[in-house]
């Protein structure tokens, strides 16, 4: 069987480190080709059984077993615990480790910035209640791919639950990600969804943009102030989008928030 390129290198090290008796013995899991084409998962082991006077490998011996549906199996774990099941997107957890990253580059690089957006449908209720809990299911998964559709590799999408979403911009400014969020509305609000032969379904979303900052006390504060920025766009009228400047300006544990503005 012919092993996977990508895992040929881990292969040979852990073999070579062995050889080198380096290791009691040596074990790697990695890709081969079936004979019939497809990609099977191996787990593989093995070790010197004699050496000769300078200490040269002179037999081995190894074993190997097929480990594919146990790698199906934890990639299926991992997709259950880290994204949601509905839209496929990054679940809430899945979503503040990314925060975390991110904010760890902040105090890290001098002169990095990232920006968080948090984003909820309009009146997502009515959908729900005039087309039923299906249809607003469809909305959900629609809008999660339109969004997707928007952003770059290096940008994280999730649902924090129900109607909410966020999106983690990574090396982006304040300027930048009001585009993005201005983008991202149009796109929204531009998107129509057929409903059976029930009508089309139109919503839009208001959005709340700020950046993050490495002088929070909490590496979520960011989305603290996403939220009251969000909830201005909420009072504003909706479908729009604003945002709310670094913390200095604003102390969100108080509430005494005045300086959300909108598009
Ligand atoms: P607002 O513009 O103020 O955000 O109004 P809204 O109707 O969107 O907000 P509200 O919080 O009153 O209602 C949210 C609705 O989202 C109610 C709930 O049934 C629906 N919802 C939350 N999660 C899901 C879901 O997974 N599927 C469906 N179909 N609906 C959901
Ligand atoms: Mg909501
Ligand atoms: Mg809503």
């Amino acid at each position: 069987m012919r092993t996977h390129p990508e895992d040929m290198g881990r292969l040979q090290q852990a073999v070579r480190f062995h050889l080198a008796g380096k290791s009691a013995r040596y074990q790697c899991e990695f890709r081969a080709r079936h004979r019939d084409g497809h990609w099977v998962w191996l787990f593989e082991s093995g070790h010197v059984i004699s050496r000769d006077a300078g200490n040269q490998p002179l037999r081995m011996v190894d074993m190997q077993q097929d480990i594919t549906e146990r790698k199906a199996m934890e990639a299926r774990l991992a997709q259950l615990a880290f994204h949601d099941e509905l839209t496929g997107l990054p679940n809430r957890r899945n979503f503040m480790s990314a925060i975390d990253r991110e904010y760890g580059r902040i105090r890290r690089q001098e002169g990095y910035q990232a920006c968080v957006l948090m984003l909820d449908i309009d009146h997502f209720k009515r959908i729900n209640d005039r087309y039923g809990h299906a249809a607003g299911d469809m909305v959900l998964a629609g809008l999660g791919k339109t969004m997707l559709g928007q952003l770059r590799e290096t940008d994280m999408l999730g649902r924090l639950g129900g109607e909410e979403f966020a999106i983690v911009l990574a090396d982006t400014c304040p300027e930048d990600a009001l585009c993005v969020g201005e983008k991202i509305r149009k796109a929204i609000e531009d998107t129509c969804v057929d409903w059976q032969d029930k009508g089309r379904l139109y919503v839009t979303f208001s959005v709340g943009i700020t950046p993050l900052c490495s002088t929070d006390k909490r590496p979520d504060g960011a989305l603290s102030r996403a939220d009251v920025a969000l909830y201005t766009a909420k009072r504003n009228g909706r479908n729009r989008v604003c945002h709310l400047d670094a913390p200095h300006t604003v102390d969100v544990e108080q509430g005494a928030c005045h300086k959300a503005s909108c598009l």
